[in-house]
């Protein structure tokens, strides 16, 4: 099933995204409560040295509540969701659970996912893996392939219905 099949049989999901409304409030009131925008944050976001996202920036606009404004800029689907944000911070503080949210509340509110997002989820709803095995460059430019270097074939689901069943049943339990 492809990722175009299973958003166009979704509907807008209004009870998820109460709920996920509910979780941003959380972290609205008890989390973002505990930055003192040290920054810590964005000195180590990979993103930001690609992409110009700041997570200290995400927390101080979600503390003043301007969540429409997050929704709707490109910002919350630049994290590449490393994590290090919630290890760097001296304050126990997780930006990247607050873009979680925001993408959760995205995608329930029915709003357009980058394609980039489609072809990654395509992918692991084909082969379980997020890109294609790449072919690698040695210096003289000439190709090499997984097994040329004697390392094994990636393992991909043996039963791909039986996969792509559960990880959409996961997908909505987890939003
Ligand atoms: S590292 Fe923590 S306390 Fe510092 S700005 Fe980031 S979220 Fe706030
Ligand atoms: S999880 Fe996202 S926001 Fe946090 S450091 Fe990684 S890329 Fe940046």
């Amino acid at each position: 099933m492809s990722i175009i099949d299973l958003t166009s049989m979704g509907e807008p999901q209004k009870d998820i995204k109460n709920q996920i409304n509910n979780r941003l409030k959380k972290l609205q009131d008890e989390v973002s409560e505990f930055c003192y925008q040290c920054a810590k944050c964005t000195s180590g976001c990979e993103a930001h040295k690609l992409l110009e996202l700041e997570p200290h920036k995400i927390v101080a606009l979600l503390k003043r509540g301007l969540i429409d404004e997050m929704l709707n800029s490109d910002v919350i689907w630049t994290c590449m969701s490393c994590f290090k944000c919630r290890e760097r911070c001296p304050q126990k503080v997780a930006p990247v659970e607050i873009l979680f949210a925001l993408k959760n509340i995205a995608v329930a509110s029915g709003k357009p996912i980058p394609g980039k997002y489609s072809a990654m989820l395509q992918s692991i709803l084909s082969n379980g893996l997020i890109q294609d095995v790449q072919t690698i460059s040695d210096r003289n430019n000439q190709a090499i392939k997984r097994d040329k270097l004697n390392l094994p074939d990636l393992s991909k689901p043996v039963d791909t219905n039986k996969f792509q069943l559960v990880l959409s049943k996961l997908a909505i339990e987890k939003i």
